[in-house]
């Protein structure tokens, strides 16, 4: 009986785990299956991707939806379905279709909103882990855990700047023109105000070294340190009794986080030159940047000035000068560029000494009499911590009687970072800051702006800004609209159409992915490819051009079998115009 029991109990036991067996099998068919399945058929036969396709987190709500009853809105770009979807280039063929009646076509091209720019500078909080993993992607050969951890702190490679002397001399970059020009001797004076946050040690006091080898010390009123609440410890004490022995040199600390614009408001309550000089807390002076600065700002105490910024390079530390003619300009994103490539005006042909008008300033250096600097509303101090502080400055200059320049006998060397290595409590910041301009100085052109910044576009549906005070005193001021500024200050900007169903991300409906401009590639255009679609829109113009990206100044080309980007036809005057590009009605989603 006992016998019976025990080998009764050893069969169910064998029984019970090949069931088991058979249902972990079964199981892993079917996850297996539903994995499969649940993957995008087009992908399947496509082999690996050079990139993985990210898919927008939600494509129905992006994508437009076309009134058919329009004609003039029938959508579907005159481009065939890509020929070889195995490469990551964006290819051209040739309509074959007449003109007159185009036939529809399938998988052809969606428009998309834009969204949100994903590899976009604005400041997140990005992880350590995440950062990590994006320098070591860069650097490439820099192995070296100390050089890493540097570059992850501060954006920079703090090792190599550490070994480079505190007083190094830049080479001269100055063109021969600017070594005989003459300044007036009874120049205003300045106080130069640099406010940092947790800056490296040799990078800030590198700064301060440099302003005092260079300023003239009966221009130069003052260095203002200001400290914006840094919690490293070399910030403390030690850079206190530093500064103590430097001669022209203060250090005031604030008890609040005050963000950089706020930081510089700061800064010039206390500061007693005539002339106020902003400068990052990373920078290095070429011999005579001042002069120019300050004599410009003494002809005319409206003008807001800034040397030609050259770079520092984040890995080497390497002086590079930046090509003159350069000025300032910011796009529909609200973004700011720096611009070399741009054709000089007749009476400025001669100008390799002379200012040149700007739309913008970076916010590296600038220059402002310290009277006006009050009396036009200091930085705005509804803006957060950091973020197109400069755009609002540069639009609310120009908007309420003052003017821009970039002054090409001043250079400074600023170092351009790899990453802001900020950590911001909120990650919407850099919006929030650019709704303040658009909703405080753009009037109706603003809408161009949230067609670009989605992000912005919904943060400002749910919430409104309290700009009241920037419009009263805009009001007060009597500042000109924004249409004045476009017209009279920036009239080199596109000004998109933006009509219904024309404007958005160029989409391909089989691969799940957008055409793409890869980074880097230049103002001057180059090759595109397919790419996971990244929010960079572009827009039909009423002449058949496909314009890209929140600048519009490069349209979309064909050179042999590539689609690449070149300057719009209205960029260059004398070329012969560009291919014309037509909408075709699109396959609706079903
Ligand atoms: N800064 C500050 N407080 C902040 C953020 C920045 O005082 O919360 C300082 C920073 O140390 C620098 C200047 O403001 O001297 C401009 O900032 P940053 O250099 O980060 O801007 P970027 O040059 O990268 O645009
Ligand atoms: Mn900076």
């Amino acid at each position: 009986m006992r016998l019976r029991c025990r080998a009764t109990a050893a069969r169910r036991r064998m029984l019970c785990f090949w069931l088991l067996l058979l249902g972990f099998a079964l199981v892993t068919l079917l996850l297996s299956d539903f994995l499969s399945r649940n993957r995008s058929p087009s992908h399947q036969n496509l082999g690996p991707p050079r990139r993985p396709l990210r898919r927008f987190s939600s494509p129905v709500d992006l994508e437009v939806i076309v009134d058919s009853r329009d004609p003039a809105l029938e959508l579907g770009l005159d481009l065939a379905p890509l020929k070889s979807l195995q490469e990551d280039q964006l290819l051209f063929v040739p309509s074959t279709q007449g003109t007159k009646s185009p036939v529809q076509k399938k998988g052809g091209y969606k428009v998309l909103l834009p969204g949100v720019n994903r590899d976009s500078t604005a400041p997140g909080a990005p992880t350590l882990g995440e950062m990590g993993r994006a320098v070591q992607l860069h650097l490439g050969g820099l192995e070296r855990e100390a050089e890493l951890a540097a570059v992850l702190k501060y954006g920079f490679n703090e090792v190599v700047s550490e070994k480079i002397s505190l007083h190094r001399r830049l080479p001269e970059a100055r063109s021969p023109g600017c070594l005989r020009e003459q300044y007036s001797e009874s120049l205003p004076s300045a106080s130069v105000v640099i406010c940092f946050h947790d800056e490296a040690w040799s990078t800030l006091l590198r700064t301060v070294h440099s302003v005092l080898h260079t300023a003239p010390k009966q221009y130069l009123h003052e260095v203002l340190l200001v400290d914006d609440l840094s919690k490293h410890g070399h910030l403390k004490s030690v850079l206190s009794e530093y500064v103590s022995h430097l001669d022209q040199v203060r250090l005031i600390r604030s008890t609040k986080r005050l963000g950089a614009g706020g930081c510089r408001t700061l800064g010039a309550t206390r500061a007693a030159g005539e002339v106020l000089v902003f400068m990052d807390s990373h920078c290095e002076c070429q011999k005579g940047w001042l002069e120019p600065l300050l004599e410009r700002v003494a002809q005319d105490r409206t003008k807001v000035v800034s040397p030609i910024m050259d770079v520092i390079d984040w890995q080497t530390f390497q002086y590079n000068a930046t090509q003159w003619p350069v000025r300032g300009v910011f796009d529909w994103r609200l973004d700011f560029h720096w611009e070399s490539d741009f054709p000089m005006q007749d009476k400025e042909a001669d100008s390799a000494v002379q200012p040149l008008r700007t739309p913008a300033l970076g916010g590296g250096v600038v220059a402002i009499d310290r009277h006006f600097f009050q009396s036009v509303g200091a930085y705005d101090p509804g803006m957060l911590l950091w973020g197109s502080e400069q755009i609002e400055l540069s639009i609310r200059v120009w908007s309420c009687g003052g003017s821009l320049e970039v002054v090409p006998c001043s250079r400074v060397a600023h170092i351009d970072r790899h990453h802001l290595p900020y950590v911001f409590p909120d990650q919407e910041m850099l919006q929030r800051n650019k709704i303040r301009i658009a909703d405080t100085w753009m009037d109706a052109y603003r809408k161009i702006f949230y067609r670009r910044d989605t992000l912005a576009h919904f943060i400002r549906q749910s919430e409104s800004p309290n700009v009241t005070e920037r419009l009263q005193l805009k009001r007060s001021l009597g500042c000109r609209n924004f249409h004045w500024y476009l017209t009279e200050v920036y009239p080199h900007i596109y000004i998109p159409q933006d009509r219904p169903a024309l404007s958005g991300e160029l989409y391909n409906v089989g691969t799940g992915s957008c055409a793409d401009y890869p980074r880097g590639q230049g103002a001057q255009g180059g090759p595109m490819n397919i790419a996971p679609c990244s929010g960079t829109g572009s827009q039909v113009t009423k002449t058949g051009e496909v314009r890209w990206g929140p600048m519009g100044r490069l349209c979309l080309d064909a050179k042999g079998e590539r689609v690449v980007l070149s300057p719009c036809p209205t960029q260059r005057p004398n070329a012969s115009s560009g291919p014309q590009w037509k909408f075709l009605k699109a396959r609706r989603r079903t």
